[in-house]
C-alpha cells in the first residue's frame, strides 16, 4: 500500500511527500481506510509504530472533507493524552501533518497558565490536544463545550488508567456527544482498559501491531 492507494487528500499527501514518508507503517495501511469511513477503531499498538500518523491523517481528512467551522468555545476533534510530554508531541504532529490545510489548533494541559489556553480556544478550535485534569477545570468553567464534537481519540489509555485518570475520563466522556467518532490506542490491553473500550467505542474495527 502506498499513501496515494489510500486516498488520503492531495494537501496531507504533499506534506508526507516533503517529509519523506515514502510507505504507511502497518497500523497505518490497517487503520486508515476504516477511519476515512468514519469507523469506531481500537487500537493495540506502542508509541513509534507510526500511531500518531494512523489517527492524525484520517482526522485532518475528514475535518478538511466537512468544511465545518467551530462555533465559539468549540471543538470538532479532541485528542486526550496522560502527560504534557505526548500532547505536546501530538499537537506538533497535527501541526506538520495538516501544513496546508487551514486547521486551528489548540493544548490544554496543567502547569500553564489558563489565560492562554482560555484564549486559544474562545473562538473555537478544530483540534484540541489535551490532558484530563486541565480540561476538566476548563469545562467546569465554561470556557469549552463539546456540543458540536465530531471524533474523539484516547490515546494511552493504559497508561491513564495506571495514573489515575478514570475518574476524570468518565466525567469529561459523559459531556461529549453520543454521535460521533471514537478511537482508542493502548499498548496492552487489561480487563480494566477492555470494559472502558466496551463503554466507548461502536462496532470497532480492532488494529493490533
Ligand atoms: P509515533 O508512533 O506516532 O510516535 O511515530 C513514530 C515516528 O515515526 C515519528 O517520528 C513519525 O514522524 C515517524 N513516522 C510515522 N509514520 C511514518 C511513515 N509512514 N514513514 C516514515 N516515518 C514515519
Amino acid at each position: 500500500t502506498s499513501f496515494s492507494d489510500l486516498g488520503l487528500i492531495e494537501p496531507l499527501q504533499r506534506a508526507l511527500a516533503q517529509d519523506d514518508y515514502s510507505q504507511p507503517t502497518p497500523i497505518q495501511a490497517q487503520a486508515i481506510p476504516s477511519l476515512l469511513e468514519g469507523r469506531d477503531l481500537l487500537g493495540i499498538a506502542q508509541t513509534g509504530t507510526g500511531k500518531t500518523a494512523a489517527f492524525a491523517l484520517p482526522l485532518l481528512h475528514r475535518l478538511a472533507e466537512s468544511r465545518r467551522r467551530p462555533a465559539p468555545r468549540t471543538v470538532r476533534l479532541l485528542v486526550l493524552a496522560p502527560t504534557r510530554e505526548l500532547a505536546v508531541q501530538i499537537h506538533d504532529s497535527f501541526g506538520r501533518y495538516g501544513r496546508h490545510l487551514r486547521m486551528s489548533r489548540a493544548t490544554v494541559m496543567g502547569g500553564v497558565g489558563h489565560a492562554p489556553q482560555i484564549r486559544a480556544i474562545a473562538r473555537g478550535v478544530d483540534v484540541l490536544v489535551a490532558t484530563p485534569g486541565r480540561l476538566l477545570d476548563l469545562m467546569a468553567s465554561g470556557h469549552v463545550r463539546f456540543d458540536a464534537l465530531e471524533a474523539f481519540v484516547l490515546d494511552e489509555a493504559d497508561r491513564m488508567f495506571d495514573m489515575g485518570f478514570l475518574p476524570a475520563l468518565k466525567r469529561i466522556v459523559a459531556a461529549l456527544p453520543a454521535e460521533r467518532q471514537t478511537l482508542l490506542f493502548s499498548a496492552t490491553m487489561p480487563e480494566a482498559i477492555k470494559g472502558l473500550a466496551q463503554g466507548l467505542l461502536r462496532d470497532p474495527v480492532q488494529v493490533s501491531v
